[in-house]
């Protein structure tokens, strides 16, 4: 979909922070984080949510996420990864495009509000690379 924001960053139209991309999914950071590597992960095929997802793509996507948890729980020090996903506006899902949330927890931090804060890009760019260095 042409107007769909995360197809345009799965196409590399529009600029992101990647971590982690394969022929079927994309992984960037989410720039309003809710906490330290906070990360999403997309596939490339549009699907607006989980009720209209490609179930091999899903499945795949399913695998990913389990290297980058794993990752991110290495490479940020971690304590406890939590993963979100929402469907349909009512359960608070703002972009249309299926996309799971990878978020790092640590013992005695609170998260922040979901979309609250932009984060500082370079601050991004360096757990970005710290996930990809854990990844390899
Ligand atoms: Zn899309």
């Amino acid at each position: 979909m042409t107007n769909c924001l995360f197809c345009q960053i799965a196409n590399n139209d529009i600029p992101s922070i990647k971590v982690y991309e394969d022929d079927i999914v994309f992984a960037m950071m989410d720039i309003f984080p809710e906490s330290k590597g906070h990360l999403l992960i997309i596939p490339k095929t549009h699907g607006e949510n989980l009720f209209e997802v490609d179930d091999k793509a899903l499945a795949h996507l399913i695998g990913v996420s389990k290297k980058i948890a794993k990752a991110s729980k290495t490479a940020l020090n971690a304590d406890g990864i939590k993963i979100v996903q929402f469907n349909g506006k009512a359960a608070g899902q703002t972009v249309f495009h299926y996309h799971m949330h990878v978020v790092p927890a640590y013992e005695g931090v609170n998260f922040k509000r979901h979309a609250g804060q932009q984060a500082d890009t370079e601050e991004l760019q360096q757990l970005a690379e710290k996930i990809k260095s854990a990844l390899n």
